[in-house]
């Protein structure tokens, strides 16, 4: 049920090296060979095609509110391609290589979702400008995805080292996200924009990036590997955006409820940005239980474990009671039957984004609350599978206090 991009786009698209993960993670230090759907040949210096072109400026402050693309300052030179129109001959270090694995990266996230959505995904801004600009390096300790464009600045690891986070896959997944969601959903007006709106557009983008970060496959075999197959003990699915082994921008496994984050009657002008993305956490936990969840499930029908174990592990973990809860059952299974795993996983992951995908189609801007994106996800649900993952579904969103 579950696809696979690399064998899709292997015999006519594009090579690139790209991180998993950010590198900073002793398991993703070297960049993996990945297939893009661009068709081979087709892309040029930068990398650039008609769609999105990245750059690289000498020195560059991050776009304002007045500034927007092109950039027309001093730029290095640009990333070739190879003579068969491949960009894996470029290795970190290399001039270059940062910019051809933003457009790397970002080129497979539009894939991903671009295979869920069943076709090709317009830029908002198309209207002034019909190119994205990538721009792999500002003197900023963020990164942002505005009107053209998406830039990146750098964050220190641990030992204070400055990281890029053109090379953080979860960070430029997450950018791309909120491309996806202004496109999707829309751009509501300063009357229709409601708080629910902030926290939606920072919880959809986390979400496209664990989803994302799923389509490689060094990653599902690394996270089933250091769980041994319970998802529900700590690992790099829930980290988005790791600066060291221990630390990251957030967490998807996170416990908060509605109940925990800001009142949503807040004025959405008055939402400072960090208030958004803790606003987004309970429906990204959301989100994140659901894929467990349906996991289980999975491995239920494949006969890996039995639904009295899969059910027990699911209220351990509502009732915060995991510490005590015997997964051996599981553990066990898992070093038997690898495969049945990495299935399950993978089935999970479509099966939650095709759902979030036809969600994004659905929802409007306007008006937008948390309560209707759950309604809308049970909706596009139903009408997929019936009523076989309603009651699961509607468990993750009530728990939560969205529903
Ligand atoms: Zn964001």
């Amino acid at each position: 049920m579950s696809f696979s991009l690399d064998r899709f786009f292997r015999p006519v698209g594009t090579r690139f090296r790209l991180f998993a993960q950010s590198p900073v993670l002793d398991d993703f230090r070297e960049p993996e060979l990945v297939y893009v759907s661009s068709p081979r040949g087709s892309l040029g210096p930068g990398p650039s095609d008609e769609r999105m072109y990245a750059l690289s400026p000498i020195d560059k402050k991050p776009y304002g509110d007045e500034d927007l693309p092109p950039f027309r300052g001093p730029k290095d030179a640009p990333a070739l391609p190879d003579r068969a129109g491949h960009f894996d001959h470029l290795q970190p270090g290399d001039p270059g290589f940062e910019a051809a694995h933003m457009f790397g990266t970002v080129r497979r996230v539009l894939d991903v979702w671009e295979v869920y959505l069943g076709g090709p995904l317009h830029w908002h801004f198309a209207m002034t400008h019909p190119r994205l600009e990538l721009i792999p390096h500002v003197a900023w300790d963020n990164a942002h995805f505005g009107w053209g464009f998406m830039e990146c600045g750098e964050g220190a690891d641990d030992q204070g080292e400055k990281r890029p986070y053109a090379l953080n896959f979860d960070v430029l997944a997450h950018e791309t996200g909120h491309g996806l969601v202004f496109s999707l959903v829309g751009m509501p007006t300063p009357e229709t924009l409601t708080t629910a709106y902030r926290g939606f557009h920072e919880s959809a983008s986390d979400c496209v990036a664990m989803l994302s970060v799923l389509h490689f496959d060094s990653f599902v075999d690394h996270v089933l590997r250091v769980t041994e197959g319970d998802l529900y003990v700590a690992n790099e699915l829930c980290r988005i955006g790791e600066l060291s082994e221990t630390r990251q921008i957030r967490s998807a496994s996170n416990a908060l409820k509605m109940a925990d984050v800001i009142s949503l009657d807040t004025p959405p002008n008055k939402v400072t940005g960090k208030q958004a993305h803790t606003l987004g956490q309970p429906l990204t936990g959301a989100i994140f239980d659901i894929i467990v969840d349906l996991y289980l499930d999975r491995l239920v029908a494949f006969r890996l474990v039995s639904a009295d174990l899969a059910s027990t592990l699911r209220r351990a973990a509502k009732e915060d009671a995991l510490e005590q809860a015997d997964d051996r059952a599981l553990t066990d299974a898992y070093r038997r039957e690898p495969e049945g795993f990495r299935r399950a996983l993978c089935d999970a992951r479509d099966m939650v984004g095709l759902r979030l995908a036809a969600t994004f189609h659905r929802l409007q801007a306007d008006g937008l609350t948390f309560e209707r994106v759950a309604r809308s996800f049970l909706g596009v649900d139903r009408e997929l599978t019936g009523s076989v993952n309603q009651a699961l579904l509607a468990d993750s969103f009530r728990w939560r206090q969205i529903l």
